[in-house]
């Protein structure tokens, strides 16, 4: 099994795709995740790619294609997996075409979570994300517990530095011009889905499960 979740930063890809790791036990891929964890680090790749985050552009293709090479070698990945925020570019989703043959993997599902801009403006300033365990927030539908801690390990939840409305415009003119073009890419050459993303969390991953259902009967 293994899926791509397309869409804007803030339509619910980070949310649905740890409901769908718990589900199907594949793990999630967020390519956002991983350089945010070099970056707490401050290692050699954190320093490179801090301030292009910051400001909510993208890394560069070269090394994102090397990065996520690496981790679907990582055997915990040779089953399926849920890539998350990656790719973001044409370039990038040819690169992964290469490195799937190159892995003997290439049974993509990809899935579009779609949202009005509106929405996602208003959901990524109400995000909040637990630093210690990932778990998201909404200051509005899902708060935090008491304090502002997350109820899953008990750390404070913080706010991500690119969640700052300046930053959440970038991002989603990023969006537009680099990562939309996707849909019409993928559209074309895979199997291709569609999830109305204004739905309650557990509404659209019924959805995800409807389409992934069969191929999940197969092969259980
Ligand atoms: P995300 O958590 O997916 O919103 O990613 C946070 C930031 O990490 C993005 O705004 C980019 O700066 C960087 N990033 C994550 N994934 C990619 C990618 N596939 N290509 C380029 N930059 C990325």
């Amino acid at each position: 099994m293994q899926i791509i979740l397309l869409g804007a930063p803030g339509v619910g890809k980070g949310t649905q795709a740890r409901l769908i790791m718990e589900r199907y036990h594949i793990p999630q891929i967020s390519t956002g995740d991983i350089l945010r964890a070099e970056v707490k680090k401050a290692s050699p790749l954190g320093q490179k790619v801090k301030s292009v985050m910051d400001r909510g552009e993208l890394v560069s293709d070269d090394l994102m294609l090397q990065i996520v090479e690496n981790r679907l070698k990582e055997r915990d990945a040779t089953h399926g997996f849920i890539l998350d925020g990656f790719p973001r570019t044409v370039p990038q989703a040819d690169g992964l075409k290469k490195i799937l043959l190159k892995l003997h993997q290439g049974n993509l599902k990809v899935i579009e979570i779609s949202l009005p801009d509106k929405e996602i403006i208003k959901r990524l300033t109400a995000r909040r994300v637990c630093p210690n365990c990932g778990k998201l927030f909404n200051m509005h539908s899902d708060p935090p517990a008491a304090g502002g801690r997350c109820n899953q390990c008990g750390e404070k939840v913080i706010q991500r530095e690119d969640d700052k409305e300046e930053t959440i415009k970038n991002r989603l003119a990023v969006y537009r011009k680099s990562t939309r073009p996707l849909i019409e890419y993928y559209r074309q050459q895979h199997h291709f889905y569609q999830v109305n993303g204004m739905q309650e969390v557990n509404e659209v991953f019924k959805d995800i499960v409807a389409i992934l259902g069969e191929q999940a009967a197969v092969q259980n």
